[in-house]
């Protein structure tokens, strides 16, 4: 699990997000909206040990993390401007993790080719990134992230550089990642449509705020507010 218990990040006069509390269960997938500069990069970096809050508690698993350095929380994110390791193939990208953590050659071939089963870019590993395209290359990075089978995983907009079309299909894949491996996921977009299609929760935020958390259903049938209405196009 992971619990935000009053999470609190201020910048000099600003505050970025306020008093953030909630707690995603074991193997769901909660998706975090609102609009920009409402402080969903925030809470995820948060999460990260990327950004450290001003105050509140954070906990990864039954650990207090509030003090330790981002590499020693067992979290992989991903973010919209993807790097990928330009002189590395794609099977060495996805094994990446698992070879600095150790991993023998075996467990590395095997995880590496259930990745690229799942992420359907078997057919690409001996490929090097500038050999791909966009939405290939962002598969190989959500496949390069989760391979080591962190306990979370977090996605920043992880899909906004791509195209309609191939923004479906990674979609697609990432749902299927998500159901076969259920690492517990928090993912971050602008985007409704991604929100209703992939949540088990969603976290409505505007001006560093929780405005409302539930199901997609509920939330779109009864909206806390009217921001939360307006934003997910079902006016009142
Ligand atoms: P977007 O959808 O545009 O990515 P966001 O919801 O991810 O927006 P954040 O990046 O979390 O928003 O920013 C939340 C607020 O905190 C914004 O008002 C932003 O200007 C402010 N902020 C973020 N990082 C810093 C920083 N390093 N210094 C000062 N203010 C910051
Ligand atoms: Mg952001």
């Amino acid at each position: 699990r992971v619990e935000l218990d009053g999470i609190t990040r201020r910048f000099e006069q600003s505050v970025a997000i306020a008093d953030i509390t909630f707690e995603v269960p074991d193997g769901e997938f909660w998706v975090l909206v609102g609009p920009s500069g409402c402080g969903k990069s925030t809470i995820l970096r948060t999460i990260a040990g990327l950004e450290s809050a001003t105050s509140g508690n954070l906990y990864i698993g039954d650990r207090l993390v509030n003090q330790v350095p981002a590499r020693q929380r067992d979290v992989a994110m991903v973010f919209q401007n993807y790097a990928l390791y330009p002189h590395m193939t794609v099977a060495e990208n996805i094994a990446f993790g698992l070879k600095m953590r150790n991993a023998d050659a075996k467990t590395q071939r095997e995880r590496v080719e259930t990745m690229a089963r799942i992420l359907d870019i078997s057919h690409l590993l001996d490929r090097k990134p500038r050999q791909l395209s966009g939405g290939q290359q962002q598969r190989v990075a959500l496949g390069r992230a989760i391979a080591r089978q962190p306990q979370v995983f977090l996605l920043d907009e992880p899909l906004s550089n791509l195209d309609a079309q191939l923004r479906d299909g990674t979609r697609s894949e990432l749902k299927q990642l998500h159901q076969q491996m259920g690492i517990t996921t928090i993912y971050v977009t602008h985007d409704q449509v991604e929100a209703m299609t992939l949540a088990d929760q969603i976290v409505i935020l505007e001006r560093g705020k929780i405005q409302q958390i539930g199901d997609p259903q509920s939330i779109y049938a009864q909206p806390a507010n009217r921001m939360v209405a307006t934003f997910l196009g079902n006016p009142p």
